[in-house]
């Protein structure tokens, strides 16, 4: 059995420490959508196609052809990386200056379209869990299982935070909160496929859970789903 998990949740609620430890443990396949978003905002932003938060969305919306997104695994770090047109930019999507305008071109319906039709390709033969915002909703409706995860505003702000300074960015946490609100907003107002719980999606509230207990909690719940046909390994 090939089951296909949603991860879905505001920005910085965990969804991909939950997803990460979810596709190893039951030997899936690990895609963080996000990242596809990332990568298309870190292109427009080298071609010069935003400029001062400004999108030009016509020349980026016929610049989409020319992006080729793609994951690789780091078997020295035991990461995944994502490629944007075959150069490695896992950082450089992770920078402040990618999150100020991810979400702007998220909203984006063509860039939408573009990602969830790769998104769907890349589930076509199951076997793997997606994080994102519209993963139960919109990329695989039928899922067979939904989790939709969620954390105070502090725990976010203070993992994003610690998470970026880890990177050596040099960040406040005021800068950090400001950030992962605006997105919050824009993400769950936006038209094309807004952030919103699945009807059938569980919710996972983490603020007060270790790793471990969410990972129990997650395997356990993807076992009772399909039937104990998962194997643990
Ligand atoms: O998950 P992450 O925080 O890296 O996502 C970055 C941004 O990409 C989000 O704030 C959101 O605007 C966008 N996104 C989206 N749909 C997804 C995944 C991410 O709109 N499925």
């Amino acid at each position: 059995m090939t089951p296909i998990i949603a991860i879905d949740g505001f920005s910085s609620t965990g969804k991909s420490t939950i997803a990460k430890g979810l596709a190893k443990k039951l030997q899936l396949i690990y895609i963080d959508s996000g990242a596809m978003y990332r990568a298309i905002t870190l292109f427009a932003l080298q071609n010069g196609l935003i400029d001062n938060g400004k999108i030009q969305t016509e020349k980026l919306v016929a610049a989409l052809p020319k992006i080729r997104i793609a994951f690789t695994f780091n078997a020295k770090t035991q990461k995944s990386e994502t490629l944007l047109n075959g150069e490695q930019v896992e950082d450089q999507i992770r920078q402040p200056h990618v999150a100020a305008v991810v979400s702007e071109v998220s909203a984006i319906p063509e860039v939408r379209r573009f990602l969830v039709e790769q998104q769907r390709a890349l589930g076509e033969r199951g076997g793997l869990v997606m994080d994102g915002r519209d993963i139960g909703t919109v990329v695989f409706p039928k899922a067979d299982v939904k989790i939709f995860t969620t954390a105070s505003e502090e725990i976010r702000v203070e993992r994003r935070w610690t998470e970026l300074q880890q990177k050596g960015e040099k960040i406040s946490k005021e800068a950090v909160r400001e950030n992962l609100l605006h997105r919050d907003h824009i993400d769950a107002t936006r038209k094309d496929s807004p952030l919103i719980k699945a009807d059938d999606a569980v919710e996972l509230d983490n603020t007060n859970l270790t790793l471990e207990a969410q990972l129990e909690w997650a395997v356990r719940l993807v076992l009772e789903r399909m039937g104990q046909t998962v194997s643990l390994l």
